[in-house]
């Protein structure tokens, strides 16, 4: 099935300059990148667009992180593209993701770990939702 997805390069990966090489990880597993902008978003932002984790442990320090720079919002649109691109970016602990995986490659630690994808089908869909207009 032909799946668009939300792929966000973080801030730690913009900030390193990583956006073109990460981009054609994607290019390179078939994912056509539909849309893709640079935007800053608030803190408030940040809240609202992770709140599945409101009672995580971690959950202030994801949004102080997600709104400390830079970041690049993309659709990625292809055949199961939603899993492909988990599997491109790796586990979410990158000492525990996969060699050859965008954060065994590019992440700095379980909170600065390069990059975000949608998990499934509804997440894909309000994830893109909340960043681009239809
Ligand atoms: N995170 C963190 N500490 C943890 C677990 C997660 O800082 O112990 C951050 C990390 O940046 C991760 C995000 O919270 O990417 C969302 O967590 P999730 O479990 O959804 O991981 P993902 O879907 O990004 O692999
Ligand atoms: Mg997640």
């Amino acid at each position: 099935m032909i799946e668009q997805t939300l792929s966000i390069i973080k801030p730690d990966a913009v900030e390193r300059n990583l956006e073109n090489k990460i981009k054609s990880f994607f290019k390179a597993k078939n994912l056509k990148i539909l849309k893709s902008k640079k935007v800053q978003i608030t803190k408030e932002e940040a809240t609202e667009f992770y709140k599945e984790h409101q009672t995580k442990p971690f959950y202030q320090n994801l949004c102080n992180y997600l709104s400390s720079g830079p970041i690049v919002v993309m659709i990625l649109e292809g055949e199961k593209a939603i899993s492909i691109n988990r599997e491109i970016m790796g586990a979410t602990d990158p000492l525990k993701a996969e060699e050859g995986t965008l954060r065994k490659i590019y992440g700095i630690s379980i909170d600065k770990n390069s990059v975000h994808g949608s998990d499934g089908l509804e997440s894909a869909k309000t994830g893109i939702g909340f960043f681009f207009d239809k």
